[in-house]
């Protein structure tokens, strides 16, 4: 069954781009364009990953982690911050507040897929490719 991957950001162009990438991969995406709702959503729909924006208005992204990490259903499910900021020293924040990781905004469509392939513990079959089952 394909990964499901869930995608709280507020950046349209963001989350469009990564649907795009995730589906076109065969994971299965699930959006949310805001923290509260995310987090619904991370709970109802329990996703094999969450990419997690940072920076969002109201709920932002070190909030949600959070509230993931004090979850006991979602507390294991890896989450991976979705960020600009990691070059002005919110690495070590980043780190501290529960992430699993980060990837760095602007993506790069050609290195996403190996990127969070990393937190879902190896590559799945792709379409076009041979099949591994
Ligand atoms: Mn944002």
């Amino acid at each position: 069954m394909a990964p499901r991957v869930l995608v709280i950001e507020d950046n349209r162009h963001n989350s469009e781009l990564l649907d795009y990438l995730l589906t076109a991969y065969g994971y299965v995406s699930l959006l949310a364009a805001e923290g509260r709702d995310g987090l619904r959503t991370a709970r109802i729909q329990r996703p094999d990953l969450i990419l997690l924006d940072i920076r969002m208005p109201g709920m932002d992204g070190f909030a949600v982690v959070a509230e993931i990490r004090r979850d006991p259903g979602l507390r294991r499910t890896p989450t991976v911050a979705v960020t600009a900021s990691v070059m002005t020293g919110d690495r070590e924040r980043i780190t501290a507040a529960g992430f699993d990781g980060y990837i760095r905004k602007p993506i790069e469509p050609e290195m996403f897929i190996a990127q969070i392939e990393r937190f879902l513990g190896g590559p799945i079959a792709h379409p076009g490719t041979t099949a591994r089952r």
